[in-house]
Formats: C-alpha cells, structure tokens, sequence
C-alpha cells in the first residue's frame, strides 16, 4: 500500500524516534509498515525512506536496494547509528519527499560505519561509502528529526519537467 508522505511543515517531521524493540519487528503491522515504505519510496523515485516521514516516529528506515552494497533486497536498518569511517567529505546535491522541489547542497561525511539491526531483528553492520554513505546519513537525520535543509547550502527550487 502507498502511504501519504508527510511534508514540511509537519511537526512530526522534527521529532526524535523511539527505538524499536527486536521483539516489536515480530508484529505483522511492522512488517507490513516496512513493505509499505518501500513501496512507497520506489512509487515515489525516492532513494530512502523514514518511518517519520510516513508518520511513525519510530527507528526504522528503508534504503533504496539500487544504492546499496546487496541490490537484490531492500536495506531495511532498525535502530540505526553511524560513525565516521573516513575524516573526508564531500558535498553534493539532496532533496527529500518531505521537502518537494526543494534542493541543496550538502557536506556529509564520505565513508562511514553503520550499527543497526535488520529487519528480523539480527545485528547487523557494515561499511558504507560516496552515495549510499549519504544516503544513510540523511536517512538517519529524520530519525532524529532534523531535515537535510537544515544542513544544506544554495537551497534552490527546481521543479523537474
Ligand atoms: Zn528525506
């Protein structure tokens, strides 16, 4: 199922998420809440997706699997945390389904290193880089309920097509 995505200004956008409990992603709604994000995301051309955006202000993301080290699945992080891997960063052009049209630029950490379970529950890290290390990052903004334009530089409307 699509779900409508909140956009700005919804206070709920800027809310920090709770964590999760290993035992809740056992519960059917979860699983179906996570089907449905990606659903969302993919209808929506979006590179990820967080809980909060679709009004669940909870620790739960899907990542875009075109963007990841596994494309065969659908990166769902649980309880997310990151720290660098690298001191380089880089910046580079983001929106977000919550904020339409409006882009910027963003200075991100290059490489980093992620702790989070998946969506069974399991532990699970990993060594992100360039885009997808990006990709993390923001996503992992909105669980803490900060926006990518509060970061960003040159914040400029561009409608496509
Ligand atoms: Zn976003």
């Amino acid at each position: 199922m699509i779900l409508p995505v909140l956009t700005e200004p919804n206070p709920l956008l800027h809310q920090q998420s709770r964590h999760l409990q290993p035992e809740e992603l056992k519960l059917p709604k979860i699983q179906q809440l996570i089907q449905d994000m990606a659903e969302t995301m993919y209808t929506k051309d979006g590179v990820g997706i967080a809980a909060p955006q679709v009004g669940e202000s909870i620790q739960l993301c899907v990542i875009n699997k075109e963007y990841t080290a596994s494309p065969n699945e659908d990166m769902v992080l649980v309880n997310p945390s990151w720290e660098k891997a690298s001191a380089f960063k880089a910046t580079d052009i983001e929106g977000c389904l919550s904020v339409p049209k409006i882009y910027g630029d963003v200075k991100r950490f290059k490489k980093i290193k992620v702790n989070a379970l998946d969506k069974n529950g399991q532990p699970l890290q990993f060594v992100a880089d360039g885009t997808f290390a990006r990709i993390v990052q923001h996503e992992i903004d909105h669980l803490q309920g900060t926006l990518f334009y509060e970061k960003a530089k040159n914040l400029r409307e561009i409608t496509v097509e």
